[in-house]
């Protein structure tokens, strides 16, 4: 088996690599292909949305026998493993804290009247927390896209401002700093092109890393929400009939031995299996 092709293998957490529930929730075949890849030399990256204790307490009680190199958690922070711990990418960490502080200091005076007009008008539960300003849980998915076209009315003026969407869940972000500009500076001091990367997610906030700017091989799990799939299916990828960390594995199968498929040859070569 030829491994020279992936040398980053970053995998999105719940649902993709991690299937809570299952037992073992990360399957033993995925773990002895990524024990496998990197002791070729491979570097295998979690990027998640969860905050590092968080992710710790998870890896702790998944018990794996293989360990990341690198974390990105709440989306954008990065990690690195040196030996048995994690240590903080500072300048990037740093960086991504202070252009971050800087927008929300700007936007926050704004925000108690856009806040009171949501109230008024949705039971909605709108809160802040240590990484935004502005965090949403709407009642629907029909309010949750009207409360985010006042938003995006109301702040025009902010390009740097991102809303980030998971169904009825919404927070603001910098437009900088996410799951695929985190790959994008792991990758990039590692000295690895784009094109030897792996890029493996279920959910909306996947799609910034399921993206050719930051990896070649792209893949989604069976779970993978249809607008996931979709994305991956016409970007070239590779959409795997199995779940989670079993569609992981396969997909990773799936492109060793297929080394090098193409724009869109991924996914007429899974259509042909
Ligand atoms: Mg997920």
């Amino acid at each position: 088996m030829a491994t020279g092709m992936i040398q980053v293998i970053c995998t999105d957490f719940d649902g993709t690599l991690h299937a809570e529930g299952e037992q073992p929730p990360v399957p033993a075949a995925l773990e002895s292909l990524l024990a496998d890849l990197q002791a070729r030399g491979a570097r295998w990256v979690i990027n998640t949305g969860r905050t590092l204790p968080d992710l710790l307490v998870a890896l702790d009680e998944a018990r794996l026998r293989v360990s990341p190199d690198f974390l990105v958690v709440v989306e954008r922070e990065i990690h690195v493993r040196q030996n048995e711990s994690f240590v903080a990418l500072a300048d990037w960490n740093d960086r991504c804290q202070l252009d971050q502080e800087q927008l929300f200091a700007r936007i926050r005076p704004r925000l108690p009247e856009v806040v009171a007009w949501i109230r008024r008008h949705f039971s909605a539960l709108v809160y802040d927390d240590r990484y935004s300003p502005f965090c949403l849980m709407a009642g629907s998915d029909a309010d949750t896209d009207a409360i985010l076209d006042r938003l995006a009315a109301v702040f025009a003026d902010e390009p740097d401002l991102m809303v980030v969407r998971n169904s009825v869940y919404a927070r603001f972000s910098h437009r900088a700093y996410n799951k695929g500009s985190a790959l994008g500076e792991i990758v990039r001091r590692l000295g690895c092109p784009a094109r030897a990367v792996f890029a493996a997610g279920d959910h909306v906030n996947d799609l910034p890393m399921l993206s050719r700017e930051y990896a070649h091989y792209l893949t989604a799990p069976a779970n993978a929400v249809p607008e996931v799939q979709a994305a991956v299916r016409g970007l070239g990828g590779y959409v795997s009939p199995h779940s989670s960390g079993h569609g992981v594995r396969d997909a990773l199968e799936f492109f060793l031995s297929n080394p090098d498929p193409g724009l869109g040859a991924g996914h007429r070569l899974a259509a042909e299996r």
